[in-house]
């Protein structure tokens, strides 16, 4: 079986976010302080594991973890266990997790065991006061030693850096060049208008073209012409071996070829990462509802996926979106 929404777009990958909480604060992501939801709010990992199932048997192939935190979460090595069996009598073909990476060098060789092959590590500078000061109190050194353990035990490790202004602008050439040597692909992505933080987001902004087009004078950059299903279009450089991606949400709207849906810790499927809209499953979970029922929801979000986000970002407008990015996660 397939899903396929009503723009024709294949679905077949599922992003679920474990957790809101997290063990950083980045300045763009989340408020300083920040109300966490109680336990009882959150999907058990058997809600979660039910609701895979069934996106597993409606044509759902690639499951990624995210937060919040992933790591955090208590048992998520258990959780990514049970996904991992589903590979061998499913279409699953792949797990994996977007995280921070501080927990990645306790977690690294059980996420290989259990079949996770690929992660994205979030990181949006080497400059350890710098990283002390965007995550508001986090350890880059943690970080550093997290990648080496997902490294050593044959993770292969994306970087994904939201392009920040003022911030590490001019660092993205010392970011490429670091990964390269790493030789580690690493991603930039525009920050997005998700629900206010304590600085205006109009601050926090850089579109990406203007810094490719400055960094392009270094590597020379030639498109490559693969297709990751995913909104990045890639780059490969003079002198460097490594990929460059670039996610410009803001800029150049990328939605045509969206592959993907999303449920939040608390059970909520959002078709869009930057609309509204969702479908709560929570309550169906817990209330007998039969996976019939939980299909049938499924398909009618099929039917309501908006075509594409409308992000916005200037000096006047208040972020149209309701919640921070540690709901949906990344
Ligand atoms: N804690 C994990 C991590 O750091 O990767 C997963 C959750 S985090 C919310 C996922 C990604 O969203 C991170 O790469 C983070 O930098 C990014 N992010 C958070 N807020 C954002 C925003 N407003 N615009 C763009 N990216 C954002």
């Amino acid at each position: 079986m397939e899903l396929i929404d009503q723009f024709s777009r294949p679905i077949n990958y599922l992003r679920i976010s474990v957790t809101d909480r997290c063990d950083l604060r980045c300045v763009y992501c989340m408020k300083e302080k920040m109300n966490f939801l109680p336990k009882n709010k959150i999907l058990t990992l058997e809600e979660i594991e039910r609701l895979c199932d069934n996106f597993i048997e409606m044509g759902v192939k690639k499951i990624r973890l995210t937060g919040g935190e992933p790591l955090v979460r208590k048992d998520i090595i258990k959780l990514i266990k049970n996904l991992n069996l589903k590979k061998k009598n499913t279409n699953l073909n792949e797990i994996t997790l977007t995280t921070n990476g501080t927990l990645l060098e306790k977690y690294a060789k059980n996420l290989k065991k259990n079949g996770v092959d690929r992660i994205n590590v979030s990181l949006d500078t080497i400059n350890p006061k710098k990283y002390n000061e965007i995550t508001r109190f986090g350890n880059l050194e943690k970080v550093i030693l997290g990648i080496k353990a997902a490294i050593k035990n044959n993770i292969k490790i994306k970087i994904n850096t939201v392009a920040i202004k003022n911030f590490n602008e001019d660092e993205l050439v010392d970011l490429i060049i670091w990964t390269n040597k790493n030789k580690i692909d690493i991603t930039f992505i525009e920050v997005m208008p998700m629900d206010e933080t304590d600085t205006s987001r109009h601050l926090q902004f850089v579109p990406l073209d203007k810094i490719y087009q400055k960094i392009n004078k270094i590597f020379n950059f030639q498109k490559l012409n693969q297709n990751t299903g995913g909104p990045a279009v890639y780059y490969s450089g003079t002198n460097i071996s490594n990929k460059i991606g670039f996610i410009t949400p803001i800029t150049n709207n990328f939605c045509a070829n969206c592959n993907r849906v999303r449920i939040t810790s608390t059970g909520k499927l959002y078709m869009c990462l930057g609309q509204n809209d969702h479908i709560d499953f929570r309550e169906i979970l817990r209330n007998d509802y039969s996976n019939d029922y939980i299909k049938e929801r499924i398909l009618h979000a099929m039917k309501i996926k908006p075509k594409k986000h409308d992000f916005l970002i200037d000096e006047k407008t208040k972020p149209y979106m309701e919640r921070h990015m540690n709901v949906t996660g990344g």
